[in-house]
């Protein structure tokens, strides 16, 4: 058990009503879960203060290599005033794998768990309640030994932040078109693909102001050695609907284990479709798009919980997938998941936990 000691702030800010339109990470709550650790003594003195600048050195060490980790997940109101976190445990072990991978010491489940608890029950009251609206829990770590040589840092601070988020589609769920990157990579094998660090993201950011630029609003990404299999989305993992299969690139070690991924896999087995997590490659998804055999695309990931994709784009070609629109089974996902993370629906044991 974590002693956290609170304090409060004296100066609350207001928090937005529901006539006010929320975005993503834009807004952040009145406090922030802080805890630091040191060498010999592992993490020390977790508190929840008011939310605030940080004072680090300029030769911090998460300046200069980027030893930092991060996650994401969600807090809901129930309708009966329940506050909700969508499989925790999931994002939990997920931070301490990452934490394995870039030499970070890992934190203790049930301290994680705790402190998740804390801070999101002391800023309850900035949970929206507006359909699609949510709580996004930001944990992150970084290595703060001020020291340019390059090894693991000796220090941290392991930080949660709040932000209110609005509907990722504000007019109810969207296709996206997506392009199909040809010529960067984000991730590969033995790299930090399978890890929730900000390296992979400075990593894609070219690829996304190309693909912006085109008119796309996300990039599917190929192996990064032969450029030939389907690897993820931008933030998101990727599902197909093949012939009535559900096929998604298998976890090779440079892609993302995604929460919204596992949720997907479990819910179309239990309702009977056989899912293949295998190797996909661009090749094969773009015949079966032409040749009609390709039902449904749809990103999966805690931001929007599912993104329906219309429209891909590989070189010169452009494939619509069907009509362009929702797929049957995309909308029964965004409706299954988003009811089970707001008690509506009784989802598998354990994957809504409430706050206490
Ligand atoms: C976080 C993330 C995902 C989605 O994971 P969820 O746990 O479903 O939110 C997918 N790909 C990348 C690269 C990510 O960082």
């Amino acid at each position: 058990m974590l002693n956290i000691r609170i304090e409060k702030t004296a100066n609350p800010k207001p928090i937005p009503g529901p006539e006010n339109p929320l975005t993503f990470g834009t807004i952040f709550t009145d406090h922030m879960f802080i805890m630091d650790y040191e060498e010999g003594k592992g993490w020390i003195d977790p508190r929840i203060v008011p939310y605030g600048p940080l004072e680090l050195m300029p030769s911090a060490m998460v300046f200069h290599y980027g030893q930092e980790m991060f996650e994401g997940l969600k807090a809901y109101k129930a309708d009966d005033g329940r506050v909700l976190l969508f499989r925790p445990d999931c994002n939990i072990k997920r931070a301490n794998d990452t934490n394995e991978r870039i030499c970070i010491p890992t934190i203790p489940e049930e301290d994680f768990m705790q402190a998740l608890n804390e801070i999101v029950k002391i800023d309850q009251a900035w949970i929206p309640t507006k359909p699609g609206t949510s709580l996004y829990i930001r944990p992150f770590i970084i290595a703060t030994d001020p020291f340019l040589g390059v090894r693991p840092s000796n220090t941290y601070k392991f930080i949660i932040i709040l932000s209110p988020v609005g509907a990722y589609y504000p007019e109810g769920l969207n296709p996206v078109k997506i392009w199909i990157e040809d010529e960067y990579v984000r991730a590969v094998r033995g790299g930090l693909g399978e890890a929730k660090a900000g390296a992979n993201y400075v990593a894609s950011l070219k690829a996304q102001v190309k693909a912006h630029d085109a008119g796309y609003s996300q990039v599917l990404w190929l192996d990064g050695v032969e450029r030939k299999y389907i690897e993820e989305v931008g933030a998101m993992n990727i599902f197909f609907k093949i012939n009535g299969t559900v096929v998604t690139p298998m976890l090779n070690g440079s892609i993302l284990p995604g929460v919204t991924r596992r949720s997907c896999i479990e819910l179309c087995k239990q309702w009977g479709y056989p899912v293949e997590e295998r190797r996909i490659s661009a090749e094969e998804l773009l015949k079966a798009a032409l040749d009609g055999s390709l039902e449904e695309v749809w990103g999966s990931g805690t931001a929007a919980v599912i993104s329906p994709v219309g429209h891909l784009r590989e070189g010169d070609t452009v494939v619509q997938i069907k009509d362009g629109g929702i797929g049957e089974l995309s909308q029964k996902l965004y409706d299954t998941i988003t009811g089970i993370q707001l008690g509506r629906i009784e989802g598998p044991k354990g994957w809504v936990v409430e706050v206490k």
